[in-house]
């Protein structure tokens, strides 16, 4: 069973008359040789894993060996002022937690990736409290989230070496809008406008780790990464068409990852790495770690 377009998913649905979710347990079970609650019992930990990542990064000490990081997810968290209502609070401050436990040696799921692994715990987490909805339908909207990996990594990359940080917070982005807009009662068009909105906002984003680690500005790219996934599922719910389709926006970011400069792409050798303070940051944790 093979899938390598979207639009190639979407006309297994209409053919086999199922969703997205229901798609991606057939090809798991075809391609893995699972059972379907194999399939199931492995989304399950993976969901633990995410919810677990969320809860300490809220509760516990966290702060990075570097010292760049240091419990900014239980400030924002309870933070006095709400720029759009509390959810949007919420939902930031768990992709930061999830950031800082990442930065902290500490259990994640990477979805896609360690560095872009607080967007979807966060989408999810706060969809599961905002909607009031069943972990087993969060299962259904990981496959859905799924569809869109399997796909965004044929034909792009998840890797920040190759397509900067487009390949992974951007791509969790769009993993992410697509499980909202699943979950919301979105058919597979507007699964499918979603991860286009999300990855044109992506469009171009390069990785620029201050002193190569993983935290600065990967922890707030997350945060911003789930606003990003909200507003792109709301546009697609809403109807609006994406002018591109997404998989045609998924090739132009493997053209644009390809087109970016080396110093751009992982090397800590540009961006905001190679901003005068990047550069004094990075000095002073590695004679501390020294
Ligand atoms: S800036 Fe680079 S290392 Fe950080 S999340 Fe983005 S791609 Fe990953």
């Amino acid at each position: 069973m093979e899938f390598s377009l979207l639009s190639d998913i979407v006309e297994y649905c209409k053919r086999e008359k199922k969703d997205m979710a229901q798609a991606m347990v057939d090809y798991e079970m075809r391609n893995k040789h699972l059972t379907r609650e194999q399939v199931y019992d492995g989304l399950m930990r993976v969901l633990l894993v995410m919810e677990d990542s969320v809860d300490q990064g809220l509760t516990q000490q966290v702060i990075s060996p570097s010292g760049m990081l240091n419990n900014w997810a239980k400030q924002v968290y309870n933070a006095p002022i709400e720029t759009l209502g509390a959810s949007l609070k919420k939902a930031t401050a768990r992709a930061i937690a999830v950031g800082e436990v990442n930065a902290c040696m500490g259990k994640i799921a990477a979805a896609p990736t360690a560095g872009s692994a607080g967007i979807m715990p966060a989408v999810l987490v706060t969809m599961m409290e905002e909607h009031k909805i069943p972990r087993e339908r969060i299962l259904d909207a990981l496959l859905v989230s799924s569809a869109i990996g399997l796909i965004f990594a044929k034909n792009s990359s998840f890797a920040g070496s190759e397509a900067g940080c487009m390949g992974e917070t951007g791509s969790a982005a769009a993993m992410a809008a697509a499980s909202i807009t699943y979950l919301l009662g979105g058919n597979e068009e507007q699964i499918l406008e979603a991860v286009g909105f999300a990855l044109k906002a992506s469009m171009g984003l390069v990785c620029d780790p201050v002193g190569g680690l993983v935290e600065e500005p990967c922890t707030t790219r997350n945060a911003v990464g789930v606003a990003n996934a909200f507003v792109s599922s709301q546009m697609a719910l809403a109807g609006i068409q994406s002018l591109i389709p997404a998989d045609e926006v998924i090739f132009a970011t493997k053209e644009v990852g390809d087109l970016m400069s080396p110093k751009l792409k992982e090397s800590a050798q540009g961006g905001l790495a190679n901003t005068k303070t990047g550069r004094e940051i990075q000095k002073k944790i590695f004679k501390t770690v020294e």
